[in-house]
């Protein structure tokens, strides 16, 4: 990557000698990189190159479209090893998932649009009316730190090919690998100015992309509270926006299932990313007389996460992606033991051998009490809470009894009684029986967890306007 000190803007690499942000390494704590904290003119100049180019994008061919979209995928299958060690020092994830998941995704994702764009309905006939699919706008983009270029490619893919124009300012920790992503986008017929990088922070240049009046959309990921100044600062100019937010998800184990599987589906999915992830199932509600065997069962499966540098294949459970977030996550352990659950594994000390970069131990709580911040709020690290529960429908209330609705799961040796369940969280998404990730399936949350959704046909209407033709 040769331009880390610069922005993207109307197809160029513009230079920037103001002050700079520091990219550490998660697993050493050391600044391996620094990109532009711009300033809000090069975003303003960013929002006018997406808005100049809007109007012949916007009529550009499916083919066109299509043949830029397929330069991209080759692009990220070609720089995928550079993509996973990158995000792997940036944010912890180890090197084999971050191979698969940070680095493969993106590609798989770009694959599913393109796979579908040559079918997909852009007009369709209603009695006498041509109803037509329209792009929406200019977007502005604002993307978090913890899938750094999965969560851009769900925004920047749909967009591109729903014939909008972007700006991106992605996220400050791990900013890095948006910088592949427009190196690749460069090589392709992309014309100037359809997608922009601009880097920064987000009171700064955020703040103005999500205010200008010329973003017709902003597509976010990240906080509930960054996603509330959005949605406030959308009401002003009427802006559309997609919101993908927190989560505080319930894996519910119900008391025919197999309980040593779900644990450790459960274990599983809570560390994944070292719990850096907004679907975590960091809620495992089990039935009251199986609690001490299902802590059993979760301590043995947290130990064999083995700790370390993410860039060693043995590491299963690396860092935290930032000094912030470790310590917010401490508090959070701090907390817990405060409010008096029991902690079961794990504890607010560095795992030993871990006293460099952004360690956390992998840690259980048990008997959390509903209604508990530990078990209300999202921590954002490697914590589970072990809930137990009187019956179904206690279950089904502890499960629905936070703000959030991103994700969830259901585990019942009887499929009907667990899709049963699994139909009454209000959620966005649910894994019944350990069900496999569906990249084409509908993502995206109810109540704080967000509007809108991501992945499949559904992310790409995010991005088109309605029109319809009376003839
Ligand atoms: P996280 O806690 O995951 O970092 P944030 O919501 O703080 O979540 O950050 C997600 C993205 O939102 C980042 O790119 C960040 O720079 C951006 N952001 C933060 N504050 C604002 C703001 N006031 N306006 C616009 N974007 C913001």
């Amino acid at each position: 990557m040769n331009n880390l000190s610069k922005n993207y803007i109307n197809g160029e690499w513009v230079n920037w000698s103001g002050p700079t942000l520091d990219v550490h390494e998660a697993g050493t704590g050391d600044v391996i990189a620094k990109v532009p904290a711009s300033g809000r003119d090069e975003m303003e100049q960013a929002i006018a190159a997406a808005d100049a180019a809007f109007a012949d994008w916007s009529e550009s061919s499916l083919d066109q479209r299509i043949k830029v979209l397929e330069q991209l995928h080759a692009g990220l299958k070609e720089r995928a090893g550079e993509i996973a060690e990158t995000v792997c020092r940036e944010v912890g994830m180890p090197i084999k998932l971050a191979t698969g998941i940070q680095a493969g995704l993106p590609a798989t994702i770009t694959k599913t649009y393109l796979k579908m764009l040559p079918d997909f309905p852009f007009s369709e006939q209603c009695g006498n009316s041509e109803v037509q699919y329209a792009p929406v706008g200019v977007v502005g983009c604002i993307t978090p730190w913890n899938y750094p270029l999965h969560q851009v490619i769900l925004k920047i893919v749909p967009a591109i090919a729903a014939g909008c124009t972007v700006v991106l300012k992605p996220a400050e920790i791990a900013p890095q690998s948006a910088y592949i992503l427009a190196e690749i986008l460069d090589g392709t017929d992309l014309p100037k100015g359809v997608f922009n990088l601009v880097s920064g922070e987000g009171q700064t240049v955020g703040d103005t992309l999500i205010k200008h009046p010329a973003v017709r959309m902003v597509s976010f990921t990240g906080s509930t509270r960054t996603g509330g100044l959005i949605a406030h600062a959308a009401a002003d100019d009427f802006k559309r926006i997609a919101l993908e937010m927190g989560g505080k998800s319930a894996s519910v184990i119900l008391p025919d299932a197999d309980l040593a599987a779900a644990v450790k589906g459960t274990v599983n999915n809570c560390l994944l990313n070292s719990g850096q992830t907004c679907t975590a199932l960091t809620r495992m509600l089990v039935p009251a007389d199986r609690h001490d065997e299902a802590c059993e069962l979760a301590t043995a499966a947290v130990a064999r996460m083995t700790p370390g540098n993410p860039l060693e294949a043995t590491t299963r459970l690396g860092p935290l992606a930032s000094a912030q977030q470790r310590d917010k996550v401490i508090d959070y352990i701090k907390l817990g033991i405060e409010e008096g659950h029991t902690l079961v594994a794990g504890g607010p000390e560095a795992p030993e051998g871990c006293d460099k970069g952004y360690f956390v131990k992998a840690t259980v709580f048990g008997n959390v009490k509903p209604g508990s911040r530990l078990e209300q709020e999202e921590i954002f690290g490697p914590v589970l809470c072990v809930i137990p529960y009187q019956d179904e429908a206690d279950a089904i209330r502890i499960a629905n009894g936070t703000q959030y609705g991103l994700s969830g799961a259901v585990w019942s040796a009887d499929a009907d009684r667990a899709k049963k369940v699994a139909s009454k969280l209000r959620t966005g998404q649910v894994f019944v029986n350990g069900g496999d990730f569906n990249p084409l399936a509908p993502f995206g949350g109810f109540g704080h967890s967000g509007i809108g959704r991501e992945f499949g046909k559904w992310g790409l209407e995010e991005f088109l306007e309605v029109r319809s033709l009376q003839l």
